[in-house]
């Protein structure tokens, strides 16, 4: 079973309630050091981001915690970023929600996908109709698209015309 994440709700969830502290869902990506990533950000820099060609976030970043990865794709080193928020402000498309830069998280709301319990608990604390487990995959038709092999995220896709 996969976890499905509907980021078109998550977003109109944190519209109706800016204050609202979302569960994080965490994944190792494959062929990484880097330990767990926010399941969230790889999904908006992997599926909403326009790739901008100079990117403004990358040459506003004061901390050089952006880079594009060898597919365009923008990476956020957390280890770098002090949280200043430059990169959301900038951003003319609002790709970057604004909750990952939160200085105090509620680390009992950071869950591992990898491990069962932990994901149904997820889906648990997600507000209603944002996260489900589904054995289906891919369905452009409804924009949902395969993260990895754990997660789907449904979100409308930026497509360049070249692919
Ligand atoms: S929030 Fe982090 S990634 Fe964004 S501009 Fe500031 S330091 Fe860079
Ligand atoms: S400015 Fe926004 S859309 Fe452009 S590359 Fe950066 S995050 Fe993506």
């Amino acid at each position: 079973m996969k976890v499905l994440i509907d980021m078109i709700e998550l977003r109109a969830a944190m519209i109706r309630n800016p204050s609202l502290e979302l569960p994080e869902a965490l994944c190792a990506v494959p062929g990484s050091t880097g330990g767990l990533r926010s399941i969230r950000e790889l999904a908006l820099f992997r599926f909403t981001c326009r790739r901008c060609e100079d990117a403004p976030c990358i040459a506003v970043c004061p901390a050089d915690a952006l880079e594009k990865d060898g597919e365009g794709i923008i990476k956020r080193h957390t280890n770098l970023c002090i949280s200043c928020k430059s990169c959301v402000t900038i951003c003319p498309f609002g790709t970057i929600m604004t909750d990952f830069f939160r200085h105090h998280r509620n680390k009992d709301l950071f869950y591992d996908l990898h491990d069962h319990e932990e994901a149904r608990k997820f889906v648990e604390a997600c507000p209603p109709g944002t996260a489900r487990f589904t054995s289906e995959g891919e369905k452009p038709d409804e924009y949902i698209w395969e993260l990895n092999e754990r997660v789907l995220i449904k979100d409308y896709m930026y497509v360049t015309e070249k692919e």
